[in-house]
């Protein structure tokens, strides 16, 4: 891909016109980070762009950016601009093409943005962004104050940049981002999460989070987030453990006390998708289920010898109620935050070994998979539709579950019967 990357700028250089590496590229090779993809600033104007070479996208003209395909790798080749009037603390929707890669560099965000990459491989380098990745800090390119009031989504970028890279704020950089925090305000909450979310997927959640309570920005968001209370003693602090999205989503909330009413009403003004909402909620309710179990369990007398069973029953019936997946991603918390287990005594240590055994012997765990469904039991039963079918049907799907009927549907409907009579339906 970086050859690929040489080729463009070479092709460009030989019509006559500047072409370098710049931007996220040209950082994570100075620091032997692996590049995700390879952007190209240009003196050449978009439609000469496309004229130049066989396979582009017309990907972001207004803004000067064309594609350039070449064997199968995407580059985005984007003529050197400014961004002459910010409205609304936001970036321009129009720009204006200039032909200095100087002022180029000088419209963007931090130093070690602002490096570009010649052809022979020489670092152009005018506002210290090498040395100050040398000294590890993060600093904006010129005035903090001015960078972050152009464009207040700059503020996150430096938390997120500082947190995933390891690298101090600078002083004057981050005393700007305290003072503007406000500004945030005018940030559509959509571009909050997506940074967000990249913060918390990142190598460094807890720095990112830490940043985020220390400069108290959450609580400037254009509407108002719970998460914004978060504060250092409910950090979540093994959430770096945690591989998938959801279960670090769902530590960092239940972190908090949360319930799940508020975490899904967090997220909905967060624009998360609804599926993502409906995982984390449901993980969450998954949650507090486990410990209202377990309290209950706690009034009867300690060295209970049936008490593995009834982890085992109660970890089976919450994943018929909140599903499988939800209770994957409590244990996966629970494995690396085992202290909230702890006063739990044995019942904590047996969940931890037995927990995912539990979740993995349920045969069936949704009404999806049972080998009969609400049209076959009408078919049998002499009676009219109703709400008496999803009662049978759950009572149905808790026996497979558990293992007491097995999953064939002659022996379905035999037990549909019988549950029918004795209860009345
Ligand atoms: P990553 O893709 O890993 O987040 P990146 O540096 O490539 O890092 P992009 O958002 O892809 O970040 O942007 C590419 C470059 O464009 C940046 O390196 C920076 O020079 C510039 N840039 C992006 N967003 C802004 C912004 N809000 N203000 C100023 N410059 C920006
Ligand atoms: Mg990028």
């Amino acid at each position: 891909m970086e050859q690929g990357a040489y080729a463009v700028l070479t092709k460009l250089q030989e019509q006559g016109y500047e072409a370098y590496l710049v931007g996220g590229c040209v950082r994570d090779k100075q620091l032997l980070r692996p590049v995700k993809d390879y952007d190209i600033a240009t003196s050449a104007k978009p439609e000469q762009v496309l004229d130049l070479f066989e396979r582009t996208i017309p990907t972001g003209l207004q803004h000067g950016t064309v594609t350039v395909v070449l064997e199968a790798h995407h580059y985005e080749v984007t003529t050197f601009r400014k961004e002459a009037a910010y409205e609304q603390f936001r970036r321009p929707a129009e720009v204006q093409f200039i032909d200095s890669l100087h002022e180029d560099l000088q419209r963007r965000d931090f130093t070690m943005n602002a490096m570009a990459l010649d052809q022979f491989g020489n670092l152009i380098d005018p506002f210290g962004g090498l040395s100050d990745l040398e000294h590890g800090l993060l600093r904006c390119v010129g005035n903090a104050s001015e960078r972050f009031t152009e464009d207040a989504l700059r503020m996150l970028r430096c938390i997120r940049f500082s947190a995933e890279y390891g690298l101090e704020v600078e002083a004057a950089t981050w005393n700007a981002l305290c003072e503007h925090s406000l500004l945030l305000k005018h940030i559509a909450m959509e571009r909050v999460r997506m940074e967000l979310e990249r913060m918390i997927a990142g190598a460094d959640p807890v720095k990112a989070l830490g940043l985020l309570v220390s400069s108290g920005i959450l609580r400037e968001t254009k509407q108002a987030l719970k998460l914004a209370q978060l504060d250092p003693e409910h950090m979540p602090a093994a959430i770096h453990l945690l591989l998938e999205s959801d279960a670090r989503w769902t530590y960092l909330f239940l972190s908090m006390d949360l319930n799940a009413a508020e975490i899904e009403a967090d997220m909905r003004v967060l624009t998360f998708s609804v599926h993502q909402i409906k995982r984390v909620y449901k993980a969450a309710a998954a949650f507090y289920m486990l410990r209202e179990g377990l309290l209950l369990n706690q009034h009867e007398c300690v060295q209970d010898p049936a008490l593995e069973k009834k982890l085992e029953l109660l970890w089976k019936l919450g994943a018929l109620t909140y599903g499988k997946a939800a209770w994957l991603t409590i244990y996966d918390i629970l494995a690396v935050e085992p202290r909230w287990m702890e006063s739990h005594g044995e019942a904590g240590s047996f969940m931890l070994r037995r927990g995912k055994e539990w979740l993995d012997a349920l045969i069936v765990d949704s009404l999806k998979q049972l080998q009969v469904g609400g049209k076959e039991l009408l078919g049998h039963m002499n009676k009219p539709p109703g709400p008496w079918i999803t009662e049978v049907l759950n009572h149905l799907l808790q026996e497979t579950a558990l293992g007491r009927l097995p999953n064939e549907t002659g022996l379905l409907i035999a037990e549909a019967v019988q549950f029918v009579k004795h209860h009345n339906l």
